[in-house]
């Protein structure tokens, strides 16, 4: 039955990892809590339930921005939705309204402060089949985004007590999970916690040497797809964001300078594809909802893996193909480290906390090491995951600048010898240089100051000239990552030796470099990406695919909905690929349930054999 309702509405012929066991589990009537990665397909958890007359859900959910794009994409396929909270549109809180007091509402989207007032209760006790908490970590002090009006719910939900409560999440560490359970009071649940992996995401992880000609090499290679960049400050951002147009990129930038209407412009554009580009301070994430988001760039090294896990998530949320680059300095690091070292308000014991946060994203950022695997570690499972040996293949991942072959480790021989070139050149120097010198000295270029200072006499002059700047900038920030180097704080920061550089200098000791080496092909890494995640492996940007994109947007555009709310990626690549003649055989492709088939099929069969989507879109009612 739940197998049915889930082809016939939502057109998916099988569940993602855990959701069937989800369903079964608040369907039977017990407290669930969920804990699945973003794109994990949490939402389908309750709405499943619903579509199969579990009675009124009712969903809670801290993301109000969300709401209305959450209601408008389920009520695509068929689902009777509806939203309350402070920013709900006249016209949807009347019909949310009405169908809620004759009963045939079947999925209530609304804020925790809402619950609470304005006797809701009362009118909700009737109906409600199942109590969903989305976002749930936000009920735990430990959690990273504590709100305290989540802190009621148990109240309330102690008032229903026959009505079944779920609780999702994409980020929770145990202790946290144990709060959701606690603060929620789920009685005896049944816990679904998921591998953190997302296999459908490429990570890569380079050296910056040349921010904004790297950023732009990325867009270049996704052309008329959604992106964000993340940089660290608002000034990066705008400088980023003017350098990108200048280049005829289309975007925006968004950080917390710019007006409240401003920035929910810049978001409606994005979300609604009148914008590729989106160059953001971390500000920007928690309200946007674009599944097709299809790279994430970041200018600057984030503050700690949470982050970069965050951010870079919102990478293919379709669970289609897509890219998350790093592009890593040393120099991030150091200016973290000065923000909270000169912030009074960070605690001795925050600090530390601190640190080791950052030692960790240059790790992950420097080792030459499977990017999926350091990710999955740190997040304390096995990688691969031990339900997909065969993921563990000898070219590894196949979705990473490591198991691609981009990212080269040194042999270790040549690691050492590497660095104890360097390190004798700070050596030299007396350590009284930052790393800018040091490279020239090592590169053999001399310039006044060099000359000045002696130092194109030293030995050490031009003994890597066969090497490059980048990778010997590279190298260093490596070094100073596993500690072999030191750089002092200060507004010109110097390079020093520290005690474990000292000793591979006479040989001891382990050190690993690694190095960019290839350029990269998008053919390659879409068709690996794409096998890893279990699409087909078409040419996604055929010139039909391209023409179906044309008249998803201008569909999209007549009902003012965001594209990727008509059909998803995937959908768009399959129609390309298998070129189904009759609504029959659209309605066999994965995310076509009953309800888009009538909206939406005979206009798409249309451009299939061979008709213009403008004319097509124009014709559309
Ligand atoms: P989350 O909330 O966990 O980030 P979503 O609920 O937004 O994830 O789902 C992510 C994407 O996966 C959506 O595009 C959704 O339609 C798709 N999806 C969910 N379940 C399935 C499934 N069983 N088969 C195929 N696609 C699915
Ligand atoms: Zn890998």
């Amino acid at each position: 039955m739940i197998e049915q309702t889930l082809e016939r509405k939502w057109g998916y012929s099988s569940f993602r990892p855990l959701q069937r066991e989800a369903v079964e589990s608040v369907i039977s009537g017990r407290d669930t809590l969920v804990v699945l990665p973003t794109g994990g397909g949490k939402s389908l958890c309750y709405q499943l339930p619903a579509a199969c007359g579990i009675g009124l859900v009712v969903v809670i959910s801290p993301l109000i921005a969300l709401m209305d794009d959450q209601v408008t994409a389920a009520c695509q396929i068929g689902l009777k939705a509806g939203a309350l909270h402070s920013q709900t549109k006249e016209a949807l809180r009347k019909r949310t309204f009405a169908e809620l007091y004759n009963g045939s509402l079947e999925l209530l989207y609304i804020s925790p402060e809402r619950l609470v007032g304005g006797g809701l209760l009362e009118i909700i006790r009737p109906h409600v089949g199942l109590f969903a908490v989305d976002e749930a970590h936000c009920v735990s002090h430990w959690g990273h985004e504590f709100r305290p009006e989540y802190r009621q719910l148990g109240d309330i939900f102690a008032d229903f007590p026959d009505t079944p409560r779920l609780a999702l999440t994409a980020t929770a560490t145990p202790t946290v999970q144990g709060d959701i359970c606690v603060q929620l009071g789920l009685r005896s649940p049944l816990s679904l916690i998921g591998h953190p992996d997302r296999p459908n995401l490429i990570y890569r992880a380079f050296p910056r040497h040349d921010q904004t000609r790297q950023v732009i090499d990325v867009i270049k290679r996704h052309p008329d797809e959604g992106g964000i960049v993340y940089a660290q400050t608002r000034r990066e951002v705008d400088r980023i964001a003017s350098s990108l147009s200048k280049a005829g990129i289309s975007c925006a930038p968004y950080h917390a300078g710019l007006s409240a209407s401003e920035r929910s412009k810049t978001q409606d554009d994005f979300v609604h594809e009148r914008l590729d580009v989106i160059v953001a301070t971390i500000a920007f994430g928690m309200g946007i909802d674009r599944s097709n988001v299809r790279y994430v760039v970041h200018a600057n090294t984030p503050k700690s893996v949470e982050h970069y896990q965050q951010e870079s998530g919102r990478a293919g949320r379709d669970g289609e193909p897509a890219e998350c680059i790093l592009f890593f300095s040393i120099s991030d690091i150091i200016m973290h480290r000065k923000l909270s070292a000169t912030d009074n308000g960070v605690s001795p014991e925050r600090r530390r906390i601190i640190d080791r946060q950052l030692s960790e994203i240059s790790r992950y950022a420097i080792s030459p090491v499977c990017r999926h695997r350091l990710l999955a570690e740190h997040f304390g499972k096995p990688y691969p995951p031990e339900d997909q040996p065969e993921q563990s293949s000898e070219t590894g991942c196949g979705a990473c600048d490591v198991c691609l072959g981009e990212t080269k480790e040194l042999p270790d021989s040549e690691a050492l010898l590497t660095s104890q070139k360097i390190i004798s050149a700070v050596f030299r120097t007396e350590s009284r240089f930052g790393a800018a010198y040091v490279v020239k000295v090592l590169l053999g270029q001399e310039n006044e100051r060099i000359i000045q200072n002696g130092h194109s006499t030293l030995r050490v002059f031009g003994l890597m000239k066969d090497s490059t700047e980048p990778a010997i900038r590279a190298w260093i920030d490596q070094l100073v990552v596993q500690g072999h180097l030191a750089v002092t704080d200060g507004e010109y920061p110097l390079l020093k030796i520290t005690k474990s550089g000292l000793a591979l200098c006479k040989g001891e000791g382990k050190v690993r470099l690694g190095l960019p080496s290839q350029k990269l092909s998008r053919g390659e890494r879409r068709n690996k990406a794409s096998a890893k995640a279990g699409a087909s492996q078409g040419d996604v940007h055929s010139p039909m695919f391209e023409k179906l994109r044309k008249l998803r947007l201008l569909l999209a555009r007549k009902l003012n909905i965001a594209p990727y709310m008509v059909f998803a990626d995937s959908v768009l690549t399959s129609l390309s690929i298998l070129k189904p003649d009759s609504l029959e055989k659209l309605r066999m492709i994965k995310g076509i349930g009953d309800c888009k088939r009538d909206q939406y099929g005979k206009a798409f069969l249309e451009v299939l054999s061979g008709s213009d989507p403008e004319i097509v879109a124009e014709r559309f009612t």
